[in-house]
């Protein structure tokens, strides 16, 4: 793409009214736009990262079975009154139509997933099965300030396992554990996402959640280094001790929770009167459970996690571009040069953004180029091509090499 026809460019001042790091960079690097206080807008550096983040969902959510569906937002208030979350759940946006039917703006679909599902689902021999989406979501919170982590209005991956028997439920939590975890490393967090035991709530005794160390987080988390587990200070009212070994020296962290999954029992097939026939043919409630991930927060994490002083630094597989192609050449020459590049660039498959401004200054590139944060920066200047080649620096190192044009083939084919 050529950042002469980017529509958004990348502010000098820090936004105002915006508090929190990961929404600051964000809007100063021309990524999302903040609308009011808790909904932003995605612009199309940003949009590219958040469809990284997608497909790489989609693409773990299928290796585990489960099936796509899009669900409203926009709900009915008759099943959250049926579960009884109409009066419990604390952040529920609710509305009226101008029919005066009451509706609710859903955070999670556990009531409207469990009757549809039911429908399809008669017989023990149609389970297990699991359903996700990815979709729009909406909490009434009171206040917002640590930007993307925290939204009023935010994306969430959701999926819904319903299972006959305990043992196949437990078989496919693990299952989840594991397509997590593989999402994490793909997004660069794994290293920093520690599995927490949280309280279960209403469902079981533990959930996990998967808690990000940020001293942004808006959670306070205990490590255990021997582990690799952590436990939420929330649920613990005396002196923390690893759930796993015993050991009682844990760490203390700030964390943001990128993911939660919840064993939910019978909690809603009971609410909906869900049952299957099994094979003596009695009928058995469904068991279920549930997984949760914030797209937006993992973003957020992302660029808390991965930023140094002049801007963000993407794991490869979320970068908008692979490679940042900056053209600081000064004659038609040299434009010409750069324009071969990038065009040999996309022969190669990859994803370029090519910084072809002609009025803007080599400075000014080379701060956007750090800012934007794309994983390779490619150099074409008047210095390089007096040795027929551009620079290439990958983003978190601090000197560059030149590389001949014609060898340009065979270095990203080995890097
Ligand atoms: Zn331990």
């Amino acid at each position: 793409m050529r950042q002469s026809q980017l529509f958004t460019h990348s502010l000098k001042e820090l936004p105002k009214d915006e508090s929190s790091f990961n929404a600051q960079t964000l809007m100063r690097a021309g990524f999302i736009e903040k609308i009011s206080a808790g909904v932003y807008a995605y612009l199309p550096l940003g949009l590219r990262v958040f469809q990284k983040i997608e497909a790489i969902i989609r693409q773990e959510m299928a290796s585990l079975g489960a099936q796509e569906v899009v669900l409203p937002s926009l709900t009915p208030e008759e099943p959250w009154q049926q579960t009884g979350r109409l009066a419990t759940f604390d952040v529920l946006f609710k509305t009226t139509g101008s029919d005066k039917k009451k509706y609710v703006l859903a955070p999670t679909h556990e009531e409207i997933i469990t009757p549809l599902v039911k429908k399809f689902v008669q017989s023990y021999r149609d389970l297990p099965v699991g359903v996700y989406q990815i979709q729009t979501k909406f909490r009434n919170e009171l206040r917002v300030k640590s930007g993307l982590l925290r939204g009023r209005e935010f994306t969430m991956k959701d999926l819904y396992s319903f299972h006959l028997d305990q043992d196949d439920l437990n078989a496919y939590y693990l299952a989840v554990q594991k397509a997590y975890f593989q999402i994490l490393k793909r997004c660069g967090l794994l290293e920093q996402t520690y599995l927490t035991f949280a309280s279960g709530g209403a469902f079981s005794q533990y959930s996990h959640e998967f808690q990000t160390v940020t001293e942004a987080g808006e959670d306070t988390i205990f490590i255990c280094e021997d582990c690799n587990l952590a436990i939420n200070k929330g649920i613990i009212k005396e002196q923390p001790v690893c759930p796993n070994c015993g050991r009682k020296d844990l760490v203390e962290r700030r964390a943001i929770e990128v993911a939660n999954i919840f064993k939910l029992g019978l909690k809603f097939s009971k609410a909906f009167n869900f049952t299957v026939a099994d094979a003596k043919g009695q009928r058995q409630p469904v068991i279920m459970g549930c997984y949760g991930l914030g797209l937006d927060r993992l973003l957020g994490a992302i660029v808390e996690v991965n930023h140094d002083n002049h801007g963000l630094i993407w794991p490869v597989e979320v970068a908008p571009f692979k490679a940042h192609l900056l053209d600081i050449t000064t004659d038609p020459k040299g434009h010409h040069q750069a324009q071969n590049l990038y065009e040999a660039l996309l022969k190669l498959g990859l994803e370029v953004l090519f910084d072809d401004r002609r009025q803007t200054p080599a400075g000014s590139k080379f701060a956007d180029a750090d800012l934007i944060g794309c994983p390779y920066r490619l150099v074409v200047s008047d210095r390089t091509i007096e040795q027929d080649s551009f620079e290439i620096k990958r983003r978190r190192d601090t000197e560059g090499r030149l590389v001949n044009f014609d060898q340009v083939n065979t270095y990203f084919h080995s890097n």
